[in-house]
């Protein structure tokens, strides 16, 4: 693919449209959506409207005249389509990890004390390995990590308790199969708690379909909330009225303004909110939500599925004909593979100074450093063009091939890398 035949593919591309609601700074191939989305538009006069209006002028009021006070489950009602679950399930509140947290307690006192080993992945994303250790911890059971999913179904036994997977590996983009991995857990007598923070907004997800019991996910994203949106959280209707989340907060009351002494666990997925939500950082991740309402009359997730594959497809394909010596480190079939791409340079090369050189031209991807360290690029289909797929590839060309990543200003680490 050249840069015409980019070109052309942009041209044709019936989500192209959208990128204009993106507030995208000029000149910058942006692939890095899949840690923090891009700024949508119509977010900062949105905020401004909350803060000024809702806030100043309206003050208190706004949690009746506004609807700050539904905004948890209103939110939830729009992500929820796009997770295959329906309108009053979803509960957008706290981050990934505390709903990680009340999710894994739930299923782990759904097992009654009988099961209470928990099984994940190593590769995992960090903080969702350390909520598990805390969570087997308070119930006197063990986490479980696997090195490959092929290890999987050999725990699934009489012992395990959950199956905790995160949809899309972070590192490596790989996609797990989850009706599949769900059914063989179910069989088993486990359940089933899954994490969408790179799944959701970006590839197609079904929760009810694929009878899931726990799901949680983040918004910042693909789903481009703002750093630090508030997360979501699921529970099939079949587990709700069973078990208290930990985090009894207030606002999980069944009569919150009832003000009464004791804890009476509100309906559905209402419980799983604990305090006040951030109305400001909601706001954000609403106007966020009005850019897929018009994605969905573009073709919906099929067309964001379609593009998403079409251009990770072009990237490895340019990686395999122009990089000799790169590697791609996410699956080559796209069935197993989310909106992602990550890539390996010999050891010889320092994979960290490459990415920074790439963002000194313009190329902002990601670096995770492990065995192999990783080069990540994230394709969100919203606002990545064929040609950016195209510049990308030429300005890796380019840092390779000039040195130029061995500037000693690109070694240099920040706090977040
Ligand atoms: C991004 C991400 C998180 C983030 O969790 P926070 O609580 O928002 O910091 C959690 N889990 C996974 C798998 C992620 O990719």
């Amino acid at each position: 693919m050249n840069r015409q035949d980019a070109e052309l593919l942009d041209a044709q591309d019936p989500l192209a449209p959208l990128r204009a609601f993106f507030s995208l700074p000029e000149g910058v191939v942006y692939l890095d959506g899949n840690s923090l989305g891009a700024l949508p538009k119509a977010t900062p006069e949105h905020i401004r409207r909350t803060v000024e209006q809702e806030w100043g002028h309206d003050l208190i009021a706004s949690w009746n005249t506004a609807g700050w006070i539904d905004a948890p489950r209103r939110l939830g009602d729009r992500i929820a389509p796009w997770i295959g679950a329906r309108s009053g399930e979803v509960l957008v509140a706290d981050s990934t990890s505390v709903n990680l947290y009340k999710v894994m307690h739930a299923a782990l006192q759904l097992q009654q004390g009988q099961r209470k080993v928990v099984v994940s992945e190593r590769s995992n994303f960090p903080t969702d390995n350390y909520i598990a250790q805390s969570v087997v911890r308070a119930h006197g059971g063990e986490l479980v990590l696997v090195d490959t999913p092929e290890d999987i179904p050999a725990l699934l036994d009489d012992r395990c308790a959950v199956l905790m997977l995160t949809h899309v590996n972070y590192r490596t983009g790989r996609m797990h199969d989850m009706a599949l991995l769900t059914r063989w857990a179910q069989q088993a007598g486990a359940l089933a708690v899954w994490d969408l923070a790179h799944s959701a907004g970006a590839v197609p997800v079904d929760l009810l379909g694929s009878a899931a019991d726990f799901a949680v996910g983040c918004s910042y994203k693909y789903l481009n909330g703002g750093p630090g949106a508030p997360a979501f959280v699921w529970a099939h209707p079949r587990h709700q009225g069973q078990v208290w989340q930990p985090l009894t907060g207030w606002l999980g009351h069944a009569a919150p303004f009832a003000f009464t002494p004791d804890y009476r666990p509100a309906p559905g997925i209402q419980q799983y909110q604990c305090g006040t939500p951030p109305i400001v950082a909601m706001a954000a991740l609403e106007s966020a939500l009005d850019v897929f309402d018009t994605a969905q009359q573009l073709g919906g997730m099929a067309a964001i599925r379609a593009k998403s594959v079409a251009l990770t497809e072009a990237f490895i394909a340019a990686v395999d004909a122009e990089l000799p010596g790169v590697q791609v480190q996410s699956p080559r079939a796209s069935a197993q593979r989310g909106s992602q791409v990550s890539l390996s340079v010999p050891s010889d090369v320092d994979a960290y100074a490459v990415v920074q050189a790439l963002i000194a031209r313009g190329v902002v991807g990601d670096f995770r450093d492990g065995d192999p360290p990783l080069l990540r690029f994230g394709f969100t289909p919203l606002y990545t063009r064929h040609t950016d797929v195209v510049d990308a590839v030429s300005a890796l060309k380019d840092v390779l091939s000039s040195g130029d990543w061995r500037a000693p200003g690109f070694q240099r680490k920040g706090k977040v890398t």
